[in-house]
């Protein structure tokens, strides 16, 4: 079922309504930036991706070619080669149905997933790569949450979709991206047109990213790490290729999606947002980061370069992230993001820097 563009705007208007609107100006106002020309107009009769993959009759191809690579897991790059479908287990820990935590509005994300009704976000309980410093660690070191099927993955879709949510935000996907599609489709023949949210650690293969090409709309990886050494040390994958294979991964999505594109509300729909976390002692390499991408992607791209680093699990054993990070280690983030180009940078992020500027200016 496609969506034309008339489709879209009676289901943004149902689905955010009066507060929709209302809150275009202030998202506007507090994004910082206002939306490029281009945003207000992406090509909304392609909109959802997957809808136009349907009507080629692509996307059940997709499905099958997603669980065959399960029968000897290559689906992310510690290719374990585990048959997944026959009851066998690798590193992330998953079987063959996936595995849910929760899910619900969420309000926490950035803003242009948010909008006024929030971010349709599930939780995909294990992980790929396992950071010591993982802030959701009883759900993807530990594994909470509940085997589902296919068509309840569907039904958790369109459930968040009648709650009004913005987009589908499949959190820690890359493990179950096969229950993923055939859920889509699923949900899709029941009336599905929200865009799909890929919310991913980077630890990815560029094969499989090119398996989703014409399925997600909007791309968000981390981009953790610039040095293998660093990556190596933290996270259980012990994963020293995490920046090659996550920066090749993060390349194929900005060539399908492209940078991002907003509806006139401020509202997602299409494009790449990056994430970077500032780590204490410059462990992240957010140095390099912001040149990478300025070089790599486009000046352009939305960078959320955050600032929330916290203690937990197992980082209080690590000498070099046994701490929060400083004021000054996230100033210096910014203006080297500032310094490199890059335009669009997270608008909480701006104002937790001019805040904290503000702090510094005042002692
Ligand atoms: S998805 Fe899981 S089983 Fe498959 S290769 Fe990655 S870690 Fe191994």
């Amino acid at each position: 079922m496609a969506m034309n563009r008339r489709g879209f705007i009676k289901n943004t208007t149902l689905a955010g309504g009066a507060g929709l609107l209302g809150l275009s100006g202030l998202t506007l106002m507090l994004n910082g930036c206002a939306p490029k020309e281009e945003e207000q107009d992406v090509g909304l009769e392609n909109f959802p991706a997957y809808a136009r993959l349907e009507e080629k009759g692509e996307l059940t191809k997709r499905i099958e070619q997603a669980y065959a690579v399960m029968e000897a897991c290559s689906l992310c790059p510690r290719q374990c080669g585990v048959n997944r479908r026959k009851g066998e287990i690798g590193f992330c820990q998953s079987p063959e149905k996936a595995m849910v935590f929760s899910y619900n509005p969420h309000y926490g994300e950035e803003r242009p997933l948010v909008g006024s009704n929030g971010s349709g976000t599930i939780f995909f309980s294990n992980c790929n790569l396992r950071c010591v410093f993982c802030q959701n660690y009883p759900i993807a070191h530990e594994g909470k949450g509940h085997e589902i099927s296919d068509e309840k993955l569907a039904e958790i879709m369109l459930n968040l979709q009648d709650r009004g949510c913005h987009n589908i935000n499949l959190v820690t996907p890359t493990h179950v991206m096969p229950n993923i599609l055939n859920a889509t489709r699923l949900a899709l023949q029941k009336g599905l047109t929200l865009p799909l949210c890929y919310n991913t650690s980077g630890y990815e293969s560029v094969e499989k990213i090119s398996l989703l090409d014409g399925i997600i709309d909007i791309y968000l990886p981390d981009l953790k790490f610039m040095e293998g050494e660093e990556a190596e040390r933290y996270n259980e994958a012990e994963a020293f290729d995490y920046p090659e294979m996550a920066q090749e991964a993060i390349i194929e999505m900005h060539r399908q999606a492209g940078d991002l594109s907003t509806d006139k509300h401020g509202v997602a729909l299409r494009g790449l947002m990056v994430r970077h976390l500032v780590m204490p002692n410059r462990v992240a390499g957010t140095r390099e980061f912001v040149k990478w991408v300025a070089g790599n992607l486009s000046p352009d791209t939305y960078v959320n370069i955050m600032a929330q680093y916290r203690v937990e699990h197992k980082a209080f054993e690590y000498e070099h992230i046994n701490r929060a990070i400083t004021p000054e280690e996230f100033i210096e983030a910014i203006e080297w993001a500032k310094e490199e180009g890059l335009t669009n940078l997270d608008g909480r992020s701006l104002e937790q820097y001019e805040r904290l500027r503000h702090q510094l200016n005042q002692r």
